[in-house]
């Protein structure tokens, strides 16, 4: 379904954050404060608009509250980003996500109800690492402290077998969400379907399952 969103700050992430949005086909409203940005973003975006986040009037006047969901992407300028995360919450938009930049940008965020915090740099370099670290991890969804999901790579030793056969969740305490075989995905695996290498393994459970299902299962 067609969603609303608004981002506010136009660098590297919410840029990428709203041509990302516009290309999926949602409806996406361009803030900034610099012309300049909000001229580059104006053909990846329903519409754009030079304003200040920090503005109630020129927030209001944007009708915000409609939108679905507010992106904060306003990085250095920890005041402005603080600043408008209130604003919008206090104008009531339900849905405000906000890039923090440490950890006190991140706790006082969570103190103005921004709903969901996002660090892009610290995210990457996790994934980065968990990938770069073993050649089996492919990519990785940190859902809590302990949980994940991680897509593993199928290799000879489990080729050719059935999920019963793996038997993943009685021995390594973790679930077999789906199966990638090329551009092909089964989001629903019966447990007679088979695995073959090279195929992409979507997997959740607790850290320490999965990293036993890595290590000794594939
Ligand atoms: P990135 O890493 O994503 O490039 P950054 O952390 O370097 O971002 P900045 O460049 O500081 O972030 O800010 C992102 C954008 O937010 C800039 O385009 C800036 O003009 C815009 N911005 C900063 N303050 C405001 C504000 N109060 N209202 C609207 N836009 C703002």
């Amino acid at each position: 379904m067609k969603k609303q969103f608004a981002v506010i700050g136009l660098g590297r992430f919410g840029t990428s954050v709203c041509k990302e949005l516009y290309k999926l086909g949602h409806e996406v409203l361009a803030i900034d404060h610099q012309e300049e940005k909000v001229n580059d973003i104006t053909p990846y975006s329903t519409h754009s608009v030079i304003a200040n986040g920090t503005d109630e009037k020129a927030l209001q006047s944007l009708g915000i509250r409609n939108f679905d969901y507010v992106i904060v992407a306003i990085g250095d300028d920890i005041q402005s980003s603080i600043l408008t995360t209130l604003l919008l919450k206090e104008l009531g938009v339900k849905k405000v996500w906000v890039k923090a930049q440490n950890y006190y940008h991140q706790r006082v965020l969570e103190k103005i109800g921004a709903d969901r915090i996002v660090h892009p740099e610290q995210d990457m370099g996790i994934r980065l690492a968990q990938h770069i670290t073993s050649e089996k991890i492919i990519d990785y969804i940190e859902l809590s402290a302990d949980y994940s999901i991680v897509e593993l790579l199928a290799t000879e030793k489990v080729a050719g077998k059935s999920l019963v056969e793996l038997n993943v969740r009685a021995l390594y305490g973790c679930t077999i969400l789906g199966i990638k075989r090329g551009e092909e995905i089964n989001i629903a695996p019966v447990p007679t379907d088979q695995v073959e290498k090279d195929d992409v393994l979507i997997v959740i459970g607790h850290k320490n399952d999965l990293k036993r299902f890595e290590d000794e299962g594939l």
